[in-house]
């Protein structure tokens, strides 16, 4: 099938996706539910698979290899640190998997991965999840379309057909 639409900057791309890892582990997929807009140029998703789709058309289905730095970064290697429970304000939901910006101790904000809740102490890391891990991405376009003005301020899709602003 073939569009005059091809996927560039400014572009709202809807795509289905199904991401594994290096041992072939299905990390995530869209094929369960609805296919997935993102905004192009805009950060909306990682790097790698933005240039894997650059130039691609409705229809186009594709494997997409995406190396760590290109990905969800390099591994710093430092692990989970601890800290105290009480460092978390009283009656948030502190889980696994969360993240949060904190203040790094030359002011600038860094991204915190929740890894391990105790009683006393939660584990923290620099590190994203899918740090150091090579992304595959299959991947098939299922529309692309011009973004709205609303999408280009806020960077992001208001979903598949634009109307679901906010
Ligand atoms: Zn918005």
């Amino acid at each position: 099938m073939s569009s005059e639409a091809t996927v560039s900057d400014d572009k709202i791309v809807v795509f289905h996706y199904t991401l594994t890892n290096d041992a072939g582990e299905v990390l995530d997929t869209s094929r369960d539910g609805e296919p997935m807009p993102y905004l192009h140029g805009h950060d909306n998703i990682v790097s790698g698979l933005e240039r894997g789709l650059l130039g691609r058309g409705v229809g186009d289905a594709l494997t997409v290899v995406v190396p760590p730095e290109e990905g969800y970064g390099v591994a710093s290697g430092a692990g989970p640190q601890p800290v105290p429970r009480s460092a978390f304000p009283e009656g948030m939901a502190v889980e696994p998997g969360m993240h949060f910006g904190a203040e790094g101790p030359d002011g600038e904000t860094m991204m915190l991965w929740v890894t391990e809740v105790g009683d006393d102490e939660v584990w923290v890391d620099t590190d994203h999840p899918l740090a150091g891990v090579t992304l595959t991405f299959e991947v098939e376009i299922v529309a692309i379309r011009d973004a709205t003005p609303d999408e280009l301020t806020h960077g992001h899709p208001h979903g598949p057909d634009g109307h679901h602003g906010h």
